[in-house]
C-alpha cells in the first residue's frame, strides 16, 4: 500500500555544521562520526523511472511486468556483488492463485416487504468469494447488522453475542467501536486502530461464526480511504496465497457497500442508520436482524500462478547464520480502472520507490564491507493483494524467523523534500526504537509516533508479516515537518498524494522529485542496520506489545 507520501527529515546541514569535538562521545556522536554512506540518488532515480514505467505495465503479480521486475533486481543485486539468497537462487516461488468475478453477471439484490433492490457492482457495492470455486450463489439470506462485527472476549465485548449467523449476511462498521475518540486511551485503543478494526479480522470473524456473507460498509473517514480504493482494490483480478482446501473454510461471499448504498439499505429496511452505528458504538449493543434478504452471484475464472520474492544476501563476516532483513514489496496494482484514458497504475511512489531503496541500500552496504551478522534484503511479491509475498516468507522462512534479529520495512520513499521528524507507525512498540532513537540524533531529527493510528498501518505493510511471528521490525519513516515549509507544507503534499495520486494511475514518476529526505531515510536505516549486524543485541518487542509472546516463544525454542 503505502498511505501518505513519505516525508522525512534529513537536517543534513544541522549535523554536518555541528562541531564534532564538543559531542559527548554517546553512542550517537559514534555514529555521527561514521563516513556517511554512499546512498545513490542515480539508483534511485533511474530504478524509480524504470520499475514505474508503462513497459512495466503496473508490476502486477504473474504478467509480464513482474518478469522484468524480478529480472532486474536481481540483475542490480549481482552487479551490487550480493549473493542470490535461497539456496543459490535470486527467487522465492510464491504460489498464488487468481479469482477473477465476471463483472457482467456479478450480482447482488436485496428484498425487503416485495420490492427487490439491485446494486451495481462497482457503484454501489463490490463483492468476490475467496473460495476457490466457479461460481457462488446465496439465496436470500438475512441481513443482520452485527454493528463492529467484533468478538473480542478479553475486552469483554462481543457483537455477535446471542446470534446465530449460520446462513446470513453479516453487515458490518469498519473501523472499531472507540475510533472517534481524541486520544489513544481507551476499551479498543482510543483513535488507534486495534488488529479488531481492520477488514480482514472482520470477514476471518464473519468465518468463525459460520456467516454467508459479510458485507463491510465503508465510510471515508474511518476506513482511511476513498470509495475509488475499495472499488479499485477489490474489482478484477483478485490474488491469494494458495492453498490446499481451496479456501472453503472463508464465507462465500464478502464485500463491501458504498456509504451512499448502505444508507439506502437501511432507509429501505425502515432502519435508522444514525442511531444503530450510534448504538454499535456502545458496550452491550446487540445484533440487529434487518428484516431484509439478500441473495448474490459471482462468476468466477480461476488461474492459479507462482509469483516470487526476490531474496539477495551479504554474508556476515562472523555471525552469518544471523540476519539483519530489510523488506520493500516490488509489486503494484498492474492494469487498473482507466482515469482519462490511462489504465496503468504505474506505482512509482508505491512502491518503485522502496523497491529503488532496498537496492540502493544494498549497494551502500556492499560497499562499506562486510558486517558480522547477514543483511538480507527481500523485495516481496502481492503486497497490494494482501500481504501475501511476505506473509509466505514469514510461514516459509528462507532464514530461520529465530535468527533474524530484526528488520526494516520500506512502502514509498520521500520525494518531497527533507523533514525534520521522523515517525514510527506502531509507536512504542519495540527496541528497535532505540536505535532508530540515536540513528535520529546523529542526524538532528525528531522520533515521533504515527499522527493518524487509527488508520491502522501497523497492519497495511509487509513488516507486519514478520511482526506477526514474533521478528522485531521497524516501519519509521520522514514525517510531514517539512524543513521548507513545515507541516502545513508536509500534510498538503500528504493530502494531495492520497487525493490524488494513491492506487491511481496518476501514481507516476516525477523528474522533479526531490530525493534528499528519501537519501536521508536511507541513511537513517543505513546506519540502524549496520549497528544490529555489528552487534551481539537481541532486541525483542516491548512486554505489552501483540508480538512479545511469539518471540519470546521463537527464541527460546531457538537456543
Ligand atoms: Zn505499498
Amino acid at each position: 500500500m503505502k498511505r501518505s507520501i513519505g516525508i522525512v527529515a534529513c537536517l543534513l546541514m544541522a549535523t554536518a555544521c555541528a562541531p564534532m569535538g564538543e559531542a559527548p562521545q554517546t553512542a550517537s556522536a559514534v555514529a555521527a562520526a561514521t563516513p556517511p554512506p554512499e546512498i545513490s540518488e542515480e539508483t534511485l532515480r533511474s530504478l524509480t523511472e524504470t520499475l514505474s514505467s508503462d513497459e512495466f505495465e503496473g508490476r502486477a503479480p504473474g504478467t509480464p511486468g513482474e518478469e522484468l521486475t524480478v529480472n532486474l533486481l536481481a540483475d542490480r543485486f549481482a552487479a551490487a556483488g550480493l549473493q542470490p539468497g535461497n539456496n543459490g537462487s535470486w527467487f522465492q516461488d510464491v504460489p498464488l492463485v487468481e479469482i477473477t468475478a465476471n463483472p457482467e453477471t456479478a450480482a447482488f439484490s436485496y428484498s425487503h416487504d416485495g420490492t427487490t433492490t439491485s446494486l451495481d457492482y462497482g457503484t454501489d457495492a463490490v463483492f468476490w468469494t475467496k473460495r476457490v470455486v466457479p461460481q457462488i450463489d446465496v439465496e436470500s439470506a438475512e441481513l443482520v447488522f452485527v454493528g463492529y462485527g467484533i468478538n473480542a472476549p478479553e475486552r469483554n465485548w462481543n457483537d455477535y453475542e446471542g446470534v446465530d449467523m449460520e446462513g446470513r449476511i453479516a453487515v458490518i462498521l469498519v473501523n472499531d467501536p472507540d475510533y472517534q475518540t481524541p486520544t489513544n486511551e481507551g476499551l479498543f485503543d482510543g483513535r488507534a486502530m486495534t488488529y479488531y478494526g481492520r477488514w480482514t479480522y472482520k470477514y476471518e470473524e464473519a468465518a468463525r461464526q459460520g456467516a454467508a456473507g459479510a458485507i463491510i460498509i465503508h465510510d471515508t473517514e474511518p476506513a482511511a480511504y476513498g470509495w475509488t480504493v475499495v472499488e479499485s482494490s477489490w474489482t478484477g483480478p483478485q490474488l491469494d496465497m494458495d492453498a490446499a482446501d481451496n479456501h472453503m473454510g472463508r464465507i462465500p461471499v464478502e464485500g463491501w457497500f458504498s456509504n451512499e448504498a448502505a444508507r439506502a439499505l437501511f432507509t429501505a429496511a425502515g432502519q435508522d442508520y444514525e442511531a444503530l452505528t450510534a448504538a454499535a458504538r456502545e458496550p452491550g449493543f446487540r445484533a440487529v436482524p434487518m428484516g431484509v434478504t439478500a441473495s448474490a452471484h459471482l462468476d468466477n475464472s480461476i488461474r492459479r500462478e507462482a509469483s516470487r520474492n526476490v531474496v539477495a544476501l551479504l554474508p556476515g563476516s562472523t555471525r552469518a547464520d544471523e540476519y539483519v532483513i530489510h523488506t520493500a514489496h516490488w509489486d503494484h496494482l498492474g492494469r487498473c480502472t482507466p482515469v482519462d484514458g490511462d489504465d496503468i497504475c504505474n506505482g512509482a511512489l508505491d512502491n518503485a520507490t522502496g523497491t529503488a531503496g532496498l537496492v540502493a541500500l544494498a549497494e551502500a552496504h556492499a560497499a562499506a564491507g562486510p558486517t558480522e551478522r547477514s543483511l538480507v534484503f527481500l523485495a516481496v511479491t502481492a503486497e497490494e493483494s494482501g500481504l501475501l509475498g511476505s506473509a509466505y516468507y514469514g510461514e516459509n522462512p528462507v532464514f530461520p524467523l529465530a535468527q533474524t534479529v530484526g528488520g526494516i520495512n520500506m512502502d514509498g520513499l520521500n520525494i518531497i523534500g527533507p523533514s525534520r521528524n521522523v515517525v514510527v507507525v506502531g509507536y512504542g512498540k519495540s527496541e528497535l526504537e532505540n536505535y532508530l532513537g540515536r540513528a535520529a540524533a546523529a542526524q538532528g531529527r525528531n522520533v515521533e509516533p504515527e499522527p493518524t493510528p487509527e488508520k491502522g498501518f501497523f497492519f497495511r505493510s509487509d513488516h507486519f508479516s514478520l511482526a506477526r511471528p514474533g521478528v522485531p521490525m521497524l516501519y519509521a519513516e520522514s514525517g510531514e515537518n517539512l524543513v521548507d515549509g513545515g507541516r502545513p507544507a508536509g500534510r498538503a503534499a500528504a493530502e494531495d498524494y492520497t487525493v490524488n495520486r494513491y492506487h491511481a494511475p496518476a501514481d507516476e514518476y516525477d523528474p522533479n522529485w526531490n530525493w534528499a529526505g528519501a537519501i536521508q531515510d536511507l541513511e537513517l536505516y543505513f546506519a540502524i542496520g549496520r549497528e544490529l549486524a555489528d552487534s551481539t543485541d537481541w532486541p525483542n518487542w516491548n512486554p505489552d506489545a501483540e508480538f512479545r509472546a511469539a518471540r519470546d516463544a521463537s527464541r527460546a525454542a531457538a537456543q
